[in-house]
């Protein structure tokens, strides 16, 4: 008999060779039904040595184990892989010879790259594929894994005539080797599967690219197909939904229509460029935040775009990253060489570094909107997510180890402070800690580390964060906070970071005197609640679908003449608006006032004033409010009052 001891703690006794499946089975056929996976673990470490199997591979041992459905993370995932092998399966019924490369589950459904043979392809054949993979799954194949010699797989792909699985191959050793089949499928597979197709009820084929094999290239091009799938109809509709909505929202698209920012081949790719509607938006994005800063107790700084390979070498970016960074500006003359900025830290250390500090003057807070520039591999830009010149909201805390808490309290509310005003409502916060069991490869004292990850998780307790706690996740030089946001749609963005460093106030040779009179290092810590300027307004654009928050739209107002006879009264409306801070413009084209609200519209300027020769009569406007319509007529006095009142950016 073997001992299953379930995640409630309760533990059953079972015939060797039990598989999970039949445990789901033992405790009820709903659940059995819903079935995908199972975690096993057979350590005593409660943390780790877990391993995702399949449900009907048998247990020979006790175990600690967990059921996998739809629910869990891991059980999408093997859904989702086991979909790849069902569209292999179904690509070598419709293509025959085609060879296979990688399939693996990605953040949200899976891709294939296939070699096809120079056989056309596109996205017209997709219908032809999901039918069949409906079909397919229609016949509930099992996923059978078995153990294979290296020869006898090598042998099974020489015969095949697969050169990417004969390739994949070299690497594994004998009596690792697993083969899954479901139907006249086999792939060489390291698992694990769902127990049969017939989980797989909805399919979608989303979009086919060029891929190179193992990702150089150098190598063959192969075929990328993406698709998605699901265990209901419905969540498939819901999720083409999603992505019909993702589209509207996407803030390359919006960008253009309302005038935000624009790329430039001549200026290069991955270097933004923001038009006025844009730079105002940024502008407002800046000052609300160095305002936020200045009370929290921040000192702006500034520093060049560029320092010299030393500031890089005692840094350590220089070995780390110099060789993948953009390469080195050197002075005509005197053969100094410099590096465009990556980061602002090793400047800010060197600030600190003006003159002696003493622990009285700790905490110091250097804040620096400080644009920096890293090096992007020209396929992997993306509009304003991934670009090659961005604006990080950046700052660093110099200060005691016993003032670490207090900081990080500080900022975590900085934090909130900032998504509250932007309308993020959920998002969680994760804790990155050292590996217990392998704490050499990190720099620092066991004390400080200690002292430090108990501070940002009580920090994160105290604000009430939901938080969680990922062990091994630190980086070499210090424990972190990352705040991740979930959008209108649901997306989850990864935004701001709270970073404590031990390995940059050590490598500068930071100090300060402290009350024993003894030279001692202050704790660094990094912090940007936005991150980049440029990745957070993306997020900001696509959260919010353009409708900004009131008081951060560039054009608040649009004044729409009915014809040019008021073009005076218009302008006359617009300085009193100006007077009270109100930003807008007037539509004076020669046009229908039904297609001057259409534009304004389109632009998602919040309101549209409409004057005639009634309003002008009367001293009045006639309000219409963006995407409500018409809210009656009311005095310019009236009307700021109201907006103003609506422009406060937290109440
Ligand atoms: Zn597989
Ligand atoms: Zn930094």
């Amino acid at each position: 008999m073997i001992r299953v001891t379930l995640p409630d703690g309760n533990v059953r006794e079972y015939e060797k060779g039990t598989t999970a499946m039949q445990v789901a089975l033992s405790i009820s056929e709903g659940l059995a039904r819903n079935v995908l996976a199972s975690k096993v673990n057979f350590t005593q470490s409660e943390d780790s040595g877990f391993e995702i199997w399949d449900a009907n591979r048998p247990i020979d041992e006790d175990v600690r184990l967990s059921l996998l459905t739809w629910n869990d993370a891991e059980g999408k995932a093997t859904f989702w892989h086991s979909s790849a092998h069902l569209m292999a399966e179904a690509l070598e019924v419709l293509y025959p010879g085609t060879k296979f490369g990688i399939g693996p589950a990605i953040e949200k459904g899976f891709y294939y790259d296939i070699d096809l043979g120079g056989a056309e392809f596109s996205s017209d054949h997709f219908k032809t594929i999901e039918d069949k993979m409906i079909e397919l799954a229609r016949n509930k194949e099992d996923f059978k894994r078995e153990s294979i010699s290296k020869d006898k797989a090598v042998q099974y792909f020489q015969e095949k005539g697969d050169e990417y699985k004969l390739d994949l191959l070299e690497n594994l050793k004998d009596g690792e080797i697993t083969f899954y089949s479901q139907g006249n499928f086999t792939d060489l597979c390291r698992g694990p599967h769902i127990p049969n197709t017939g989980f797989i009820k909805a399919i979608k084929l989303l979009n086919v690219a060029g891929a190179y094999w193992r990702g150089d290239e150098k190598n063959k091009q192969l075929t990328r197909i993406y698709a998605v799938t699901f265990p209901k109809q419905s969540e498939l509709t819901e999720y083409l939904h999603l992505l019909e909505e993702a589209k509207k929202r996407d803030h390359r698209k919006l960008g253009k229509e309302l005038e935000l920012f624009t790329f430039s081949e001549k200026v290069g790719a991955g270097l933004p460029l923001w038009l006025p509607k844009g730079a105002a938006l940024r502008d407002k994005l800046e000052n609300f935040m160095k305002k936020a800063q200045i009370q929290a107790g921040y000192e702006p700084v500034v520093t060049p775009h560029i320092g010299s390979k030393e500031l890089y070498i005692t840094s350590g970016h220089y070995e780390k990253y110099g060789a993948d960074s953009f390469q080195p500006i050197k002075t005509p003359q005197e053969g100094e060489e410099f590096f465009l900025k990556p980061m602002n830290c090793p400047h800010h250390c060197e600030i600190y570094k003006f003159k002696p500090r003493s622990y009285k003057d700790l905490p110091i807070r250097y804040a620096e909107f400080g644009t920096v520039y890293r090096y992007e591999q020209s396929g992997e830009l993306h509009g304003l997510t991934r670009v090659r010149g961005f604006t990080q909201d950046d700052a660093h805390l110099f200060c005691r180890p016993d003032q670490v808490k207090e900081e990080f309290l500080k900022v975590i509310d900085l934090v909130l402070y900032v998504f509250r005003a932007l309308d993020f409502k959920e998002f969680t916060a994760q804790v990155s800690l050292r590996d217990p069991e392998n704490t050499t490869k990190y720099i620092g004292t066991d004390e400080n580390w200690e002292k430090a990850e108990r501070a940002i998780i009580e920090s994160a307790e105290e604000k009430g964060l939901k938080t969680i706690v990922v062990k091994g996740e630190a980086a070499f030089y210090g424990p972190k906070l990352d705040f991740m946001v979930r959008d209108a749609l649901g997306r989850k963005w990864q935004l701001g970071t709270i970073q404590v460093d031990y390995n940059l106030p050590e490598r500068f040779e930071l100090e300060y005197t402290g009350s024993d009179n003894q030279k001692h290092r202050p704790v660094m810590i990094h912090r940007a609640p936005f991150g980049s300027l440029e990745r957070f307004i993306a997020v900001l654009i696509e959260h919010c679908a353009g409708n900004f928050p009131l008081w951060l739209t560039p054009d608040q107002v649009i004044i729409l003449p009915i014809s040019e006879k008021y073009a005076d009264y218009a302008k006359k409306v617009l300085e009193s608006l100006n007077i009270s801070d109100i930003r807008g413009l007037i539509d004076n084209r020669d046009e229908k006032i039904g297609k001057k609200i259409r534009d304004a519209e389109i632009k998602k300027i919040p309101f549209m004033l409409i004057i005639g020769e009634k309003e002008e009569t009367d001293g009045m406007i006639s309000v219409r409010k963006h995407g409500e319509g018409d809210v009656g007529t009311e005095t310019i006095a009236d009307f700021v009052n109201r907006i103003q009142k609506e422009m406060v950016i937290i109440n």
